[in-house]
């Protein structure tokens, strides 16, 4: 029996989800509230992940005093149920239900997130607790989730970002926009990409707009790294400035560091050879310091300083000092990132 149920505005039936075997029809108004669109699926798709769902599905049916159950509310025979989310974000999730693979694909454009948040959205309003935990999982594998982690994908961007300087494409895939996945994660709780995502943050450059080179081309960066500046927010910028006066006020000791401790440990045969390497150290604590300071990338600085001493002739003695040394500035930076990046979560 057809009915003569009326929507506004006007429904139309949703391309995909319209399923000749479905026995629920859900409807949902666009975003830009011109059109009402029927999604026709099975029940199950939804109150199977979900009990809100399940409970919602109950609910839409009424029962009378002879026990006989009917909808409260039909079309085109089926159960109607009125949701008050946006067509676009339950066309993404019943897309994510089916298949979350295309959100991991890698994008040129770093709008992984952007692309995961519609689903995510109702996943985590609707108690989807699996789906949930898959689109998080796609996000968290953008971003280094320790320190070591952090630290050769910092060694992999600086090797990368020279290799493409002079190319046509800014390896994004390499070096995800850090904004939208800040915004995302403080949204929605993902604190374990916090950390590394606001020390790139770090590196970017506020006068490097992501859209306005989305438009020119990466080549007026000028070797600069762009993010979606525009979308950061109050209490985001906040963290961020945190974290600059941080290192400002922390460069001098993460950069000279390096020198501490020296006379007793060496076990060198010539003991001046490592002095001189100790007095050279010294004085590239100038230089360490400038490099912290344009890059703001300290890790970056301090794992090239450890790779040129690894390949010098400093004894064992003395280059245990620098290990120990160098383990305790890169624990002091990567507890610094935890603690004002999310200060209420545990990693
Ligand atoms: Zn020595």
């Amino acid at each position: 029996m057809l009915t003569t149920i009326s929507f506004h505005p006007a429904a139309t039936h949703h391309p995909k989800f319209w399923i000749s075997d479905g026995n629920v029809v859900l409807s949902a108004v666009s975003m830009d509230k011109e059109q009402t669109v029927l999604f026709r699926i099975h029940k199950s798709m939804l109150s199977d992940q979900s009990e809100v769902f399940a409970s919602m599905f109950a609910l839409s049916q009424t029962q009378d005093d002879g026990g006989i159950i009917a909808d409260l509310e039909t079309y085109e025979g089926l159960p109607l149920v009125r949701l008050h989310d946006a067509a676009e974000d339950l066309d993404a999730l019943l897309n994510a239900l089916q298949d979350t693979s295309p959100l991991s694909e890698l994008s040129t454009i770093s709008d992984t997130p952007l692309r995961v948040r519609p689903a995510l959205r109702l996943a985590s309003k609707y108690l989807m607790n699996d789906l949930r935990g898959r689109l998080v999982h796609i996000v968290e594998l953008m971003w280094p989730r320790t320190l070591e982690d952090l630290e050769s994908k910092t060694m992999l961007y600086d090797g990368v970002r020279k290799i493409e300087k002079g190319g046509e494409k800014w390896p994004w895939v390499f070096l995800p926009e850090p904004i939208a996945s800040i915004n995302l994660a403080e949204e929605f709780d993902i604190p374990s990409i916090l950390p590394a995502a606001y020390y790139h943050l770090l590196r970017c450059s506020p006068s490097a707009d992501w859209d306005t080179v989305q438009k020119l081309g990466f080549k007026t960066l000028r070797n600069k790294v762009p993010a979606r500046w525009p979308q950061l927010t109050h209490s985001s910028s906040h963290k961020l400035l945190k974290l600059r006066e941080v290192l400002d006020d922390s460069v001098g000791y993460w950069t000279t560091y390096l020198h501490h401790n020296r006379a007793a440990d060496c076990d060198n045969q010539k003991p001046k050879v490592c002095k001189e390497l100790w007095v050279s150290i010294q004085k590239g604590g100038k230089e360490r310091r400038r490099s912290v300071l344009t890059s703001r990338d300290p890790l970056l600085v301090l794992t090239k300083t450890h790779e040129e001493l690894e390949e010098s002739e400093l004894c064992y003695g003395c280059f245990d000092v620098v290990e120990r040394n160098s383990r305790r500035i890169r624990d002091d930076i990567w507890n610094t990132l935890c603690s004002i990046s999310c200060p209420k979560s545990r990693i």
